[in-house]
Parts: C-alpha cells; sequence; structure tokens
C-alpha cells in the first residue's frame, strides 16, 4: 500500500484512527466535513475551474463566473452539513466564509490577470513514486508550472497567517519538497530546478523556494523515519499486539468518524444498561451523571464551609483573649483549637531548611520543614530560636474542626 502525507498525519494525530482507516479500511460514516477544511477545498477547486477553463478554451472566465462557482459550491457544502449534522451551519459563519472567498477571488483574479505568468502544466495531479528504500509514496500536486528552465510546484493556503518555520518545514514544506522527487524524475528532460511556491490567498502573499538536493534528503529521511514506526507499530500488531494502536485524545476526535469503535468514546454510543439496586432502579448513565452532580455540589459545599471556617477562625482570633473552646449554633457546636508554632517566613523556607541540615536536625524535616515538631524543639531549645530569629516568625493560628452532633 503506498503512503502519503495524509495518512502520515493521520497517525501522528492518532495511531488508531490510522489502523481503523487504513488497516481495518472501516469505512468513515458520512459525517459534516468540517467547515474550514471544506472553505479551502472549494477554493482550490475554483482556482482548478480557472486554470482548466483556459487550458480548454484558451481563454480565461470571467471573475463573476469564478464567484459564482464559487457560491453554488458552498451553498451545496452548507446544504450537506445541514442534513448531517444536528445543529445547522451557523448563519453569521456562513455569510462571513462566503464573504472572505469572494474577497480572496476578486485579489487573486486582479493579481494574476491574464494567467501568463508561467505555464500551467499540470492540474489537481495524482503522483506515485518510489522513495529510495522503496516504498511507494502518493500524493496530488495542485498545480505544476513550467517556467523556462524551472519546474513549480503550487500549492495554495487559505490559512491566516504563515506558518512559523518549525510547522513550515514540517508539514508544507515536507510535502512540496517529497513531491519534488517525482517532478525531478518526471521533468529531468526540462527541468534542471524545481521550486516550490505556497500562495496564501488570504495574505496575497507567496514563498518561494528552491527544491535542492539537500532539503530533499532531509526530507525524504524524515517521511522514511515516520514509515518506519508506522510499520514497526504494524509488525507489533500483526503478532498479537492488539493495543500496538494507541488512541491519541485531541482535538482530531472531535470530528472522528471512528468514535463508535473508540475505546475512549464507544460508551457514549451504547444502549444504557438498567440495574436493580438497594436504592431502587437506577442505570449506568444515570450513576454517572449522579455522580458528576454530586462531586460539583461536594466541591461547591466545600468552598462555602471553607469561607465560613476562615470567617469563624478570623472571629475567633480577634477574641483570642476570651479563650473560647467551643462555639455554638442553634444545632451544632464547633470546637476550636489554639495552636501556637513557628514557620518560615514566606521567602525563608529554603534558608531554614538549609540551617536544620546545617545543624542535623533531620527530625525537624520531611520533604519540608514539619511546623509542629519545630515549634517543640525551638521551645525547648531558645539558643537555637534566637540564631533563627531572621528565618521564621510566630504565627497564632485558630483551628475549627468539623461539625459534630450538638453536645448537650
Ligand atoms: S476518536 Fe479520537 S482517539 Fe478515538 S480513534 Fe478517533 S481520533 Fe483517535
Amino acid at each position: 500500500m503506498p503512503y502519503s502525507h495524509s495518512q502520515l498525519k493521520t497517525f501522528d494525530e492518532c495511531p488508531l484512527r490510522y489502523r481503523y482507516k487504513y488497516l481495518d479500511k472501516i469505512p468513515e460514516p458520512h459525517v459534516a466535513e468540517s467547515p474550514a477544511l471544506k472553505f479551502g477545498s472549494i477554493l482550490h477547486s475554483t482556482l482548478e475551474f480557472l486554470y482548466k477553463t483556459i487550458q480548454n478554451s484558451g481563454k480565461a472566465p470571467e471573475k463573476a463566473d469564478l464567484i459564482i462557482y464559487f457560491q453554488s459550491h458552498m451553498q451545496t457544502y452548507r446544504d450537506e452539513y445541514n442534513q448531517l449534522s444536528e445543529t445547522p451551519f451557523p448563519v453569521q459563519e456562513f455569510d462571513e466564509r462566503m464573504h472572505l472567498g469572494q474577497q480572496m477571488i476578486n485579489r487573486y483574479y486582479e493579481r494574476y490577470t491574464p494567467f501568463t505568468e508561467t505555464k500551467i502544466n499540470g492540474l489537481e495531479q495524482n503522483i506515485i513514486f518510489d522513495l529510495p528504500k522503496g516504498t511507494k509514496f502518493r500524493g496530488i500536486i495542485d498545480r505544476l508550472d513550467l517556467k523556462g528552465d524551472t519546474a513549480i510546484i503550487v500549492d495554495y493556503k487559505t490559512d491566516k497567517s504563515i506558518a512559523p518555520l518549525s510547522t513550515f518545514a514540517e508539514s508544507y514544506q515536507q510535502q512540496l519538497t517529497s513531491y519534488a522527487i517525482w517532478v525531478g524524475q518526471q521533468y529531468a528532460h526540462i527541468a534542471k530546478k524545481v521550486e516550490g511556491k505556497l500562495i496564501y490567498l488570504r495574505l496575497q502573499q507567496e514563498i518561494t523556494r528552491e527544491i535542492t538536493h539537500e532539503m530533499l534528503q532531509q526530507t525524504i529521511q524524515k517521511i522514511e523515519e515516520k514509515i518506519a514506526v508506522i510499520e514497526t507499530t504494524l509488525f507489533e500488531y500483526n503478532m498479537g499486539n492488539q493495543e500496538a494502536f494507541q488512541p491519541t485524545e485531541g482535538t482530531q476526535c472531535r470530528r472522528c468518524a471512528y468514535q463508535i469503535f473508540c475505546p475512549l468514546w464507544k460508551h457514549k454510543f451504547q444502549d444504557d444498561e438498567v440495574l436493580i439496586t438497594e436504592i431502587g432502579e437506577t442505570s449506568i448513565k444515570k450513576l454517572i451523571d449522579n455522580f458528576y452532580h454530586l462531586s460539583a455540589q461536594k466541591k461547591e459545599v466545600e468552598e462555602k464551609m471553607q469561607e465560613i471556617k476562615t470567617f469563624l477562625e478570623e472571629y475567633v482570633q480577634a477574641h483570642r483573649d476570651e479563650g473560647r473552646k467551643y462555639l455554638y449554633g442553634n444545632e451544632a457546636q464547633l470546637r476550636v483549637d489554639y495552636k501556637d508554632e513557628y514557620k518560615a517566613k514566606a521567602d525563608q523556607s529554603e534558608g531554614l531548611k538549609q540551617f536544620l541540615l546545617e545543624q542535623q536536625l533531620w527530625d525537624l524535616l520531611s520533604m519540608t520543614v514539619k511546623a509542629k515538631e519545630l515549634t517543640k524543639f525551638l521551645q525547648a531549645h531558645p539558643e537555637i530560636l534566637r540564631q533563627l530569629s531572621d528565618l521564621i516568625e510566630f504565627q497564632q493560628k485558630v483551628i475549627v474542626g468539623w461539625v459534630k452532633e450538638k453536645k448537650e
């Protein structure tokens, strides 16, 4: 089976999805395509329509024809999306994409008219070639231009910004560069050099790079390394390791058509199980939801309790001279403990630790200084307390205990 960039990308994003798609060949249920990807592909096909018309008739279509082509494909996509999706395509987003696409076409048309800058040699061309280690690789070249003795592989981008160099080299450049192998082989008789050109439709910017022998070697090495990882995983899988292709959770899951099979998601699609328990009839899904609601309530209750506790501790602190041992409500009472201890000053805990280590007072330390033991020790060793005066501070604390039944 020949590899492709989209296969390598799929494996990078989620090996399990790769397995479902390319090994198990599970047909992907028809789901609504991502608006961003579809928008890009409709713009690609609009420009393909432009150049095919020129190739067939020798004449460019009118700008208005391109816009009609783009708009009608967007409308068809929106209708399909609305049929397949639970929620309809948002009206505002659709209008924005229509407007943006029209803007891009307008600008492209104005900039490149009369479209004679280079000779278009191929459009949406399916290619297949051998990598040095013999693996077959396939791809689609959006557009192949010839200009003098240079072959130019063109790709259109609808990105909002130009990717930083690392991403750029990893994805876009890698794709164009690898296709240069095929171009170099097929056009060796006319093309002395091969260039890669990315046309950013939104930004009206072109990036053109000569694809040198060195770039080609680096790209091939990266691709072959990725293929080696896939083949090792495949070998383990074939040797009986059913978990060799692991799921990777991420944004890619949102539009993954295999959620229904995936261990991370499949329970979502399974029928609920009714259970008879001591507290009556319930179900797994109900228990999960119940657990979730209770955890949320628990968190809320704990936060409220902490607020009250802090308030009461401050209250007792302010009336410390009364020496109260309990605080009483109408239904319950709270115990009050007075705890006086030495502890490190805010920015001195490292200094204090260091001091205790130097004094070989290991008992006073765990991973942090044990405040209770330290306090006891310092009360018994005032000479050390004096040495530590820059590192520690004395803090008087009040701790209110947990609620219990009111003592009669
Ligand atoms: S749902 Fe996510 S984790 Fe599962 S196979 Fe698809 S992409 Fe991978």
